[in-house]
């Protein structure tokens, strides 16, 4: 996409992988999507910088390297079957479904569910279906998914896990004892238990129950 931010959107990208991510799946998908239009407008002059910013109701978009971080994590192939919980700007989502997924994502804040599916019929996204719902339990009637993505941190939720297919992977931010989180990788095996890998040091908003 050819816009005013171009330019910017491809110093990210360097930047990002000048940090380690070196998938160019993910890369590819991040020059594309136009963070810009999935914040407010008074923010645009921070659309392409490595940090979150603020999208209302006291949520944030997440910074681009720990999006990319976890895009890399999930490892999504074309056509698999991928929850999102914590559909926040839809800015994740977008990302998911230029790499081919088909997105199911979950937002409990109305706001930013209306607003965030908005965008998606705006940008064309055909391959993304926003639910308003409480992401705690997943979403059962769609179950089970290639991969599970959890974007706001809390405890290890094995509802989540259940809902995988064998070999699915879950990637999630799990609250750690000093107030930031680690970045949990999960891999389901075919008799139902499951191996992880942990990254420790990021910052998340916090996962809620219910909904508003
Ligand atoms: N993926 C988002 C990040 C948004 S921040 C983006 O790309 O912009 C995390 C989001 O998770 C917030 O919008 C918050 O309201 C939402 N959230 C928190 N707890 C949730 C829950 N139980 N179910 C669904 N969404 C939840």
């Amino acid at each position: 996409m050819s816009d005013n931010f171009a330019q910017q959107r491809q110093a990210l990208i360097s930047l990002i992988r000048s940090k380690g991510i070196s998938d160019e799946r993910v890369l590819e998908a991040m020059a594309k999507v136009p963070r810009h239009l999935f914040i407010p407008r008074s923010h645009w002059d921070e659309a392409y910088e490595d940090y979150p910013v603020p999208i209302g109701r006291g949520q944030t978009i997440s910074q681009p390297y720990t999006v990319a971080f976890m895009t890399q994590l999930l490892d999504v192939q074309p056509g698999q079957k991928v929850l999102e919980i914590g559909t926040g700007s839809g800015y994740q989502a977008a990302i998911l479904a230029e790499m081919g997924a088909e997105v199911y994502t979950v937002e409990r804040i109305w706001d930013l569910y209306e607003k965030a599916k908005e965008r998606f019929e705006q940008l064309g996204y055909t391959n993304i279906y926003p639910y308003y719902a409480d992401g705690t339990e997943g979403l059962p009637q769609f179950a089970p998914f290639d991969k599970i993505i959890v974007t706001a941190s809390g405890p290890l939720n094995y509802n989540l896990i259940e809902q995988l297919k064998p070999f699915g992977v879950l990637v999630a931010p799990i609250d750690d004892e000093w107030g930031y989180s680690t970045m949990y990788k999960i891999t389901k095996l075919p008799q139902g238990d499951w191996v992880k890998e942990t990254y420790p040091g990021f910052s998340f908003v916090p996962l809620r129950k219910g909904t508003e």
